[in-house]
């Protein structure tokens, strides 16, 4: 299931597997200026590649490597030519999800292993067209979490780093 909603240029899309025509444990995407910024779960795959038809996505940003944010890499990758971009930590999780990340019962369930892709460093900086966004490492969620902020326009994609205050569960590598 896929929620679109256009925040300014941000497009904004909120992704969940549904099971019995019920939505489980959203996560969010964001597209802005050709920048796909996570890209949901194995499950969401085709949802997003059909939401993105008509959009170029020149790079896509994980902001971390769990498998709600890494689903449909390997499609952009492959079918859109999308360059990936991700903190160094993570680049093994994205070459080998299966190998690299054990998903608990209820994440195999909801989300799924993605498909390997292959991510490069991500630098200081990452340059759309328009905007200019400097990449901050944000560890706590996740050893390889990093944020995008773009000075200019105040916007602060920060992925998992912090869930509206209602974490329920924690991870072997969560750092509080
Ligand atoms: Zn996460």
């Amino acid at each position: 299931m896929l929620k679109l909603e256009a925040i300014g240029p941000v497009t904004k899309i909120k992704l969940a597997r549904a099971l019995f025509g019920r939505p489980f444990y959203f996560t969010t995407a964001y597209w802005v200026d050709g920048l796909f910024i996570d890209t949901g779960c194995a499950y969401t795959e085709g949802e997003i590649m059909r939401a993105l038809e008509g959009m170029p996505v020149e790079f896509v940003v994980n902001t971390h490597s769990h498998e709600d944010h890494i689903g449909a890499n390997a499609a952009l990758q492959e079918k859109r030519g999308a360059k990936i971009l991700a903190h160094s930590l993570a680049l093994p999780v994205l070459a080998d999800p299966r190998g690299n990340q054990l998903l608990q019962p209820y994440r195999r369930i909801f989300w799924g292993y993605p498909r390997s892709s292959e991510g490069q460093s991500i630098g200081g900086t990452v340059e759309t067209e328009h905007y200019r966004f400097q990449v901050i490492h944000t560890p706590g969620h996740s050893p390889d979490h990093i944020c995008l902020y773009e000075p200019d326009e105040g916007w602060l994609f920060s992925g998992d780093l912090y869930i509206g205050g209602r974490d329920r569960a924690l991870r072997a590598d969560y750092d509080i």
